[in-house]
């Protein structure tokens, strides 16, 4: 069968279907880094495994109190060791990113403390944890303080104004590495080791953590690497590798992991307790293949670029530039356009194909924003997901994708459904 006959069968037009594999073919280089990067990291995340003689037991698991899981023990062992790290905490018991970086805050920091976030605002949903906007049990109600440093115009840290700021109080500095969902650049790990090295410069005695969301595994290098006391992530983004249904970690510097144990659970019981249940398996086999499938997000946030660079619209990151994440901004500019894109990734979607997505009201914006995901684990985006908000300039966020070829078609797919629905002109497509 002629490859286009599998492409037609799920609704692509030929010169959809030929203008995507032009811009693929473009694309060959940059696939080709990609996949340098992903030999690497499946050789660093195999040695691990190695190392700590990962065996049969470890995926097993434990139930009740959790004392001696040698299984969930192993796995953090693994994870202190890809960071080149002290020590890591990874635990289904913490829920989600934004709980693993609350964790790393409320548990290393005192009241009469002050964080510096040297990276802007943060994340969306640390404005409630450090209580930038008001809510019970925030970091400020324990009497915990907060200041941030803008970004410079072109995007990258403003070193003399975070010199400015931390002040005798300071006692964390928070890095976001993604740009998450704002409109600037994402940051390389190399340029937040010079970050952390001009901090390190001013005082020797700061916690430094970085928000390493969306940003495990894209390079050779993690912020840990470069100094960074904590990196803090997800497992239902990069390191999960899609398989682990919930979880979140914390890898670097013992003291620090010590701390957050501790708060996690309760002081005295720490990281002893904790059952893992029946998920160590797909930790750990979500781990060892999150090097591959975080390179097969990468090529569908690069063909993304790509394809709608060449079509004339905005993207961040575009087309030839370096990336530090998985994920693409697309800007349209107009709302039947983001519609379309979107219901075109969820139509493209193994779990609720069928599903046509609508613009809705959800809690927490300012105005009605259109989500598409088909997702295995809910909420994952690691996996095939897109979503914007309904409002000038209309960009889409797109990311995720746990083969390159589903990327592929996903992507295929939003533009078909553009040029359907008459928002792209067919002519652009010869
Ligand atoms: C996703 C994300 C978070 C929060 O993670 P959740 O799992 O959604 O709570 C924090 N920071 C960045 C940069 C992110 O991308």
């Amino acid at each position: 069968m002629e490859r286009y006959e599998a492409y037609e069968k799920l609704g692509i037009e030929r010169d959809v279907y030929e203008y995507c594999g032009r811009i693929i073919k473009s694309l060959e280089e940059r696939f080709g880094r990609i996949d340098d990067m992903a030999e690497i990291n499946q050789l660093k995340v195999l040695d691990a495994f190695r190392k700590n003689q990962v065996q049969e037991a470890c995926l097993m698991g434990s139930t009740g109190y959790g004392y001696n899981d040698t299984g969930r023990d192993a796995l953090e062992r693994v994870y202190a060791d890809i960071f080149h790290a002290e020590d890591a905490l990874v635990r289904p018991q913490i829920t989600c990113g934004t709980h693993a970086l609350s964790l790393a805050l409320l548990s290393n920091l005192r009241p009469g403390d002050s964080i510096l976030s040297v990276s802007g605002r943060p994340y969306d949903t640390l404005e409630e944890v450090i209580g930038i906007r008001e809510s019970r049990g925030s970091l400020k109600e324990y009497g915990i303080d907060y200041d941030e440093v803008l970004l410079k115009p072109d995007g990258g840290f403003d070193l003399e104004e975070i010199g400015r700021k931390i002040k005798k109080e300071t006692k964390l500095i928070a890095i976001q590495r993604s740009k998450g969902y704002s409109d600037r650049r994402s940051f390389s790990v190399e340029q937040i080791g010079e970050c952390i090295d001009h901090i390190r410069s001013l005082r020797d005695d700061l916690i430094i953590m970085v928000d390493n969301c969306y940003g495990e595994f894209v390079e050779d290098i993690e912020p840990t690497d470069v100094g960074a006391d904590m990196a803090v992530g997800s497992l239902i983004k990069n390191p999960g590798g899609g398989l682990a249904p919930t979880g979140g970690y914390i890898a670097g510097k013992a003291e620090c992991i010590e701390n957050a144990a501790r708060r996690l659970t309760c002081p005295g019981l720490g990281r002893e307790v904790g059952a893992s249940l029946g998920i160590m398996r797909d930790f750990y086999q979500g781990l060892f293949l999150a090097p591959t499938v975080t390179a097969s997000a990468l090529k569908g946030a690069v063909f993304a670029a790509g394809l709608y660079e060449s079509l004339g619209f905005d993207v961040l990151p575009d087309g030839k530039e370096e990336r530090y994440d998985i994920i693409q901004a697309v800007t349209f500019h107009r709302e039947d356009a983001l519609v379309a894109f979107c219901r075109g990734i969820q139509a493209a979607s193994p779990v609720d194909s069928f599903v046509v997505p609508e613009p809705w009201d959800m809690p927490g914006y300012d105005s009605k924003v259109i989500m598409a995901s088909g997702s295995f684990i809910s909420g994952s985006s690691i996996e095939l997901s897109a979503d914007g908000p309904l409002r000038e300039p209309y960009s889409v966020y797109f990311q995720g994708g746990l083969t390159w070829p589903h990327a592929k078609f996903g992507i295929m797919n939003s533009l078909q459904f553009l040029v359907r629905d008459g928002i792209i002109d067919r002519s652009k497509l010869r």
